[in-house]
C-alpha cells in the first residue's frame, strides 16, 4: 500500500512539461528565466578550480553559516549563533520535510492554511501525523478564529507561508498579534514560518518571524537562495531555529543528506558579501507593475499581489471551464502556461483562478501579455 495514496506528480511539473510540449511561453512553475549576477557566476567559476569540491561540515560550511547570521542580523536586528541555530539546506523543500520530519511525532496534528504550498502535508503523513487544513479568508488573510478553533492539546505546529504563494499576501502586525496570543494559549505549538519570498515584497514591507521575540524560542524559520538569487536550480537554502530544535533537526539532516553541495555554498558565502538583497523588492515590483499594465486590457481581472513573482488572476469573464481545464487549453490552444489555483487547495476548490510567475525578462512577459490579450 502507498503511504501517500494521494499524491500525484506535481502540478509545478505537470505543467511544465506540457508548456514544454507544446511549445507555450511557460509562466507556470515558479523561476526566473533571465541571466544569473554575472558576479555569482563568476565567484562559481573561479571556485571550481580551486579546494572546495568534498565534504563540507554536516550543518553547513562555515563561512557561509557566518554569512547567513550576518545577513538575519543585518536584515532583521536578530542576533543568531551559526554553530547552534543555522543548518544549510538543499532547498528549502529540504528544510521543510527535515523540520517537520524532526520535530512531528505519530498522532500530532499540524495546521495547514488553504490555499498552500504543496511541501507541507506530505511530510506530516509520512510522520503518521494529522494535517488539519484551515481555509485562509477570501482576501487571503488568515482566519484567526477558525485557526485557533482547529487548535488542540494534539496540535504541534502550525505552517506559515510569508510573502504566500500563491496568493502574493503577506502578513501584517496584526497577524502577528493574533499569533502571539494563539501561541499563549499553547505552549506547546511550534511554528514553521516559510519565508523563502522574504526578499520580494513592494509597497509593505516584509515582517519576518525573525523580528518577534515571542517566536524566537519556537519557530522554525525558512528561507531560499533559489528566489533570492535566481538561482533555483541550485537547490540551496536554509533553516534558522533555536538550539534546541535545531539539535534534533541536524539529527534527521544529518542522515537525509548529510551536507549540502561545497561549491554552491561556498559560492553563496562569498556572494553575501558583496550583494544587496535590498534591491531585489523593487526588480520584481517593477516586473509586477510591467505585467499587470501589460494585461490591463485583457479579460483576465488581476487580484492584489503584495508580495512573491506570482500573479493571480480570474478568467471568469473568459471561460466557465474549471481550472485546471482552463490551464490546459490555455497552453493548447493559447500557448501560454500558468498553474491552476485549486491544486493549492485540500478540496480541489474551483474558483476560476490561475496563477502566472512574473519572474521573466519583459520579452517573454510582452509575448504572453499579447496572446493573452487576444483570448
Ligand atoms: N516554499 C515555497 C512557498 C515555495 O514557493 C518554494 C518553491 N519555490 C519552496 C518552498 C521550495 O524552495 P526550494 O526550491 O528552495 O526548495
Ligand atoms: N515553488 C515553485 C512554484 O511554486 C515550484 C517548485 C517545484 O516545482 N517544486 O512554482
Amino acid at each position: 500500500m502507498s503511504k501517500l495514496p494521494n499524491v500525484t506528480t506535481s502540478i509545478f511539473t505537470v505543467m511544465s512539461k506540457m508548456a514544454s510540449e507544446y511549445n507555450a511561453i511557460n509562466l507556470s512553475q515558479g523561476f526566473p528565466n533571465f541571466p544569473v549576477d554575472e558576479r555569482l557566476t563568476d565567484i562559481i567559476a573561479r571556485l571550481a578550480k580551486e579546494n572546495v569540491h568534498q565534504y563540507t561540515p554536516m550543518a553547513g560550511f562555515p563561512p557561509l553559516m557566518e554569512q547567513i547570521a550576518q545577513l538575519v542580523q543585518k536584515s532583521y536586528g536578530r542576533t543568531i549563533r551559526p554553530e547552534t541555530e543555522i543548518l544549510v539546506t538543499a532547498g528549502a523543500t529540504q528544510g521543510i520535510f527535515t523540520t517537520i520530519l524532526a520535530l512531528v511525532k505519530t498522532g500530532d496534528e499540524v495546521i495547514i492554511l488553504d490555499p498552500s504550498y504543496d511541501s507541507y502535508e506530505s511530510p506530516v503523513l509520512l510522520c503518521n501525523a494529522k494535517p488539519v487544513r484551515v481555509a485562509l479568508n477570501d482576501d487571503y488573510t488568515p482566519n484567526w478564529e477558525t485557526i485557533g478553533k482547529a487548535c488542540s492539546s494534539k496540535t504541534k505546529m502550525i505552517i506559515i507561508n510569508n510573502p504566500h504563494n500563491p496568493t502574493g499576501k503577506i502578513l501584517t502586525q496584526d497577524d502577528f498579534s493574533h499569533l502571539e496570543r494563539l501561541l499563549s494559549k499553547h505552549p506547546n505549538l511550534l511554528v514553521l514560518s516559510d519565508e523563502v519570498y522574504e526578499y520580494i515584497t513592494f509597497e509593505e514591507k516584509h515582517i519576518s518571524a525573525h523580528t518577534k521575540d515571542f517566536l524566537l524560542n519556537r519557530c522554525i524559520m525558512v528561507s531560499s537562495f533559489g528566489k533570492s538569487f535566481h538561482i533555483t536550480g541550485w537547490k540551496i537554502g536554509y533553516s534558522v531555529a533555536p538550539e534546541h530544535l535545531m539539535k534534533e533537526i541536524k539529527k534527521v539532516h544529518q542522515f537525509l543528506v548529510f551536507s549540502v553541495n561545497s561549491i554552491s555554498q561556498a559560492a553563496i558565502s562569498q556572494y553575501l558579501e558583496i550583494v544587496d538583497v535590498n534591491l531585489l523588492g523593487k526588480f520584481y515590483q517593477e516586473k509586477r507593475d510591467y505585467f499587470q499594465k501589460l494585461l490591463q486590457n485583457s479579460r483576465f481581472e488581476l487580484k492584489p499581489c503584495e508580495g512573491t513573482y506570482f500573479q493571480v488572476a480570474s478568467y471568469a469573464n473568459i471561460s466557465n471551464d474549471d481550472d485546471v481545464t482552463f490551464c490546459k487549453k490555455l497552453i493548447t490552444e493559447h500557448g501560454v502556461a500558468a498553474i491552476p489555483i485549486s491544486t493549492f487547495y485540500s478540496d480541489h476548490k474551483d474558483q476560476k483562478l490561475i496563477r502566472f510567475c512574473f519572474a521573466k525578462d519583459n520579452f517573454t512577459l510582452e509575448a504572453a501579455a499579447k496572446k493573452l490579450g487576444d483570448i
